[in-house]
């Protein structure tokens, strides 16, 4: 099998290529440790400002951001496919729902962050106590390439609407997609409060090293760790969202072909490159054969290829990860029912769905991040449950059943499911988005995601003064008396049930 041609370099250039075709998108700057921290040092010079505005303020520039994207989606789209190879159909997709994620960030910071009272408690009612969600300042964004537009603005408007300066380094596979979305701010707001750093893997670590605030990392769990290791340096915090092992659990009593048509989506569209994309499904022994017939079928006629609703595999090397995966699987007794070791290609990676496989295998354990699927035989729903707990991932997961998709639901370990839908929750802005385990931690989308790029702020103000000093060295011992009797009375007596 040919390998992919590397990727050329010249200088302290490089050049995102088409992941169809090999030819050259566009050429960037490999941009140095120094041109890293100037550009964090521009941003904390724009984080005064920014972090100055009102909410209002802000999210009046952030909707002008996303008008000017919006009116420019097709462009934008267009270079999507271009630099990372999706059909444009899904690009306007991933953009839209982009677009409403910012909007939903700037329409609702105010309400999340903005102080607010909390109750002092009886011991301290003398108080009035708030809280407010501060910026943290410049916040550093490394951005994958899979949904270069989605995932990264899914840290990138959080941590603006939060009032912080960002410096955005996208993937290198998609630098052009990041340089569009920089620009289009830097057009609509007239000033550097989002940039942009261009590079390989060294300008991310730089990033890590160049003072900011924050680090909001997507990508590899592997990476995720290196990305830790130089934080820790300085004591920056992080945000990790790494891969996924997901999950669609189909119970007896599940909409079958609703589940089928689910399942083949969420494992075979953006050519199986998705996070929270499908990689294993676990189907009632009642419904499994139906399941099987029907996806098979589907899948049977869905074809990857330049035109097709399936595009190319974006990095090269993921070709390998993917037949090493499928190739393990059959050598340990598991069996193509449609694709197979020869559906990978050399750029373009045919729907793969495979039967009998070991939940030890490669293929059940490791992300594939291609168009592949396992399907195994549950006898239980506890069976399913079990199975896909059994990954040191636990990012998303899926439930089709009737009556006990919240029940089942409720008992994966991942940040998020969806229930007779498929990943429909990374389309829900006031959910947050996010895993465990090797799937990372903290949270972009939703309130949570708001309050990952800030700091809380407490306030106590004194309202009267207290019928007992409690924080004087005048406290006298018939005070000391006194506040024992209250703390008996607050805390002393068993309540009834
Ligand atoms: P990586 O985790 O290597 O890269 C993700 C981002 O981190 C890129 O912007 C990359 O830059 C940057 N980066 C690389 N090395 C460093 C470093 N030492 N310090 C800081 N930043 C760094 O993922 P890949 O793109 O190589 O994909 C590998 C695998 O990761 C995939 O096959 C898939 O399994 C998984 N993945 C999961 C994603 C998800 O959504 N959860 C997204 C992407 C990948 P550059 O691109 O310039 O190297």
């Amino acid at each position: 099998m040919t390998q992919a041609p590397a990727r050329p370099q010249s200088g302290s250039t490089f050049e995102s290529l088409n992941p169809a075709t090999g030819e050259v998108v566009g050429t960037h700057p490999v941009q140095t440790a120094e041109e890293v921290q100037a550009a964090v040092a521009r941003a904390r010079e724009e984080a005064a400002w920014w972090g100055g505005l009102s909410f209002g303020e802000r999210k009046t520039h952030l909707n002008a951001w996303k008008t000017s994207m919006t009116q420019r989606l097709p462009e934008l789209a267009e270079l999507m496919r271009l630099e990372m190879g999706k059909p444009v159909g899904d690009a306007m997709l991933e953009a839209g729902l982009a677009m409403e994620h910012v909007s939903w960030a700037a329409g609702h910071a105010g309400r999340v962050l903005g102080r607010r009272r909390v109750s002092p408690g009886l011991m301290m009612v003398n108080q009035s106590a708030s809280v407010a969600f501060k910026p943290l300042g410049v916040v550093g964004v490394i951005g994958p390439w899979n949904y270069p537009v989605f995932t990264p603005l899914g840290s990138v408007a959080y941590a603006l609407a939060a009032g912080n300066a960002v410096v955005f380094k996208p993937s290198e596979h998609t630098p052009g997609v990041g340089a569009w979305m920089v620009q289009a701010f830097q057009d609509a707001v007239g000033r550097p409060v989002l940039q942009l750093v261009t590079g390989l893997g060294a300008t991310g670590a730089a990033l890590c090293r160049a003072g900011v605030d924050k680090v909001a990392f997507t990508g590899s769990t592997a990476t995720g760790k290196k990305v830790m290791a130089a934080c820790a340096e300085t004591l920056t915090p992080v945000v990790i969202e790494a891969g996924g092992k997901d999950s669609v659990i189909v119970d007896a009593d599940a909409d079958v072909e609703a589940a089928a048509d689910a399942a083949l989506w969420g494992a075979c569209s953006n050519a199986g490159q998705t996070c929270i994309g499908v990689e294993r499904v676990y189907v009632h022994e009642k419904v499994y054969d139906e399941f099987l017939s029907t996806i098979t079928a589907k899948a049977a006629v869905l074809r990857a290829d330049r035109d097709g609703k399936i595009g190319p595999i974006t990095m090269p090397s993921q070709v390998g990860v993917i037949r090493s995966h499928v190739q393990d699987a059959l050598d340990h007794g598991g069996r193509a029912v449609v694709g197979g070791i020869d559906a990978v290609g050399e750029r373009f990676v045919q729907p793969t769905i495979l039967v009998d496989v070991p939940e030890d295998s490669l293929a059940v354990q490791e992300e594939t991040f291609g168009p592949t699927m396992t399907i195994a035989k549950v006898r239980t729903m506890d069976e399913a449950i079990e199975k896909t707990n059994a990954t040191r991932y636990g990012l998303g997961n899926t439930v089709f059943s009737k009556v006990n998709g919240m029940a089942i639901a409720e008992r994966v370990r991942s940040g998020m499911s969806a229930v007779n839908g498929v990943i429909s929750f990374a389309g829900i802005p006031s959910l947050p988005f996010g895993g465990v385990g090797d799937s990372g931690f903290g949270r972009i989308h939703g309130p949570e995601g708001l309050k990952e790029f800030t700091y809380a702020k407490a306030i106590a103000r004194q309202r009267f003064k207290p019928m007992i000093n409690l924080t004087s060295f005048d406290r006298t011992a018939k005070a000391d008396k006194q506040l024992a009797q209250v703390i008996g009375l607050l805390h002393g007596r068993a309540k009834k049930r």
